[in-house]
């Protein structure tokens, strides 16, 4: 059996070996492990090994969390799909949100994030894939989204996120990618000034990685293989 600190140094591997491949430092990579569906002293057992920056799915399991490790002083990211009556915990609790795909979403958090608290981090999700059933907007229709969601003021506006669709098709994942780092260099042009490309999971980070992620988002290769759960992504 690995445990997940040398599952977490494995995958620090792999992040410094693409990095090299595609002549980037892996310092401009982060790393967010997500760790939906594992209990909190999972999370404790990755922060104890460097990890900082953690990823959940589901409104509920996070926040519980959150409560349980507020101690560590970790940075959580909100990752999952966000129905519109549950953004207040989100708001309320969590530093990141990475699956904006509808301006009412984004205004309810502006809304509810406490004056008290940073501006939450936001990132818009598109979809790469084209692809009914998965959620994110169209990539036509980030640019007029990115506008309004980054004149909402309890909100900052940090970048674009993708979950391509689950392909061994290296050339299509290339150009899934390709396609969300194209439309952040356009919204940067245009005048938005976009940091964060949130894209790449345990399966694809090489992937990602060459073709300019800021942002890693991996469960299964730090904390194992999840049981599967209705209504995941
Ligand atoms: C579960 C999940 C991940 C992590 O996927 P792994 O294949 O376990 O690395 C990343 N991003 C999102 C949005 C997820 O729901």
């Amino acid at each position: 059996m690995t445990s997940i600190s040398a599952n977490l140094q494995d995958v620090r591997t792999r992040i410094a070996n693409a990095a090299a491949a595609a002549g980037r430092s892996p310092g401009e990579i982060a790393l967010l492990a997500v760790s939906k569906t594992w209990p909190a002293g999972c999370v404790a057992q990755a922060a104890a090994a460097g990890q900082r920056l953690f990823g959940e799915n589901y409104v509920q399991e996070g926040v519980a969390k959150i409560g349980e490790l507020r101690s560590l002083g970790l940075e959580w990211h909100f990752i999952g799909p966000l129905q519109s009556n549950k953004t207040r915990p989100v708001a309320e609790s969590f530093d990141w949100v990475h699956s904006i795909d509808r301006l009412k979403l984004a205004q309810r958090l502006s809304e509810q994030r406490d004056a008290s608290l940073p501006p939450l981090n936001v990132c818009i999700q598109v979809n790469v894939s084209g692809e009914a059933s998965k959620s994110g907007v169209a990539p036509g229709e980030a640019r007029v989204l990115a506008r309004e969601v980054a004149a909402l003021p309890r909100i900052r506006l940090r970048g674009l996120m993708c979950i391509p669709e689950p392909t061994d098709d290296e050339r299509l994942l290339r150009s899934r990618f390709a396609t969300l780092r194209g439309l952040r260099d356009e919204l940067n042009a245009e005048g938005l000034a976009l940091d964060t490309l949130s894209m790449g999971m345990s399966h694809d980070l090489e992937a990602a990685i060459a073709e300019g992620a800021t942002m890693l988002r991996v469960g299964t290769a730090i904390f194992g293989a999840r049981e599967v759960r209705k209504g995941e992504t």
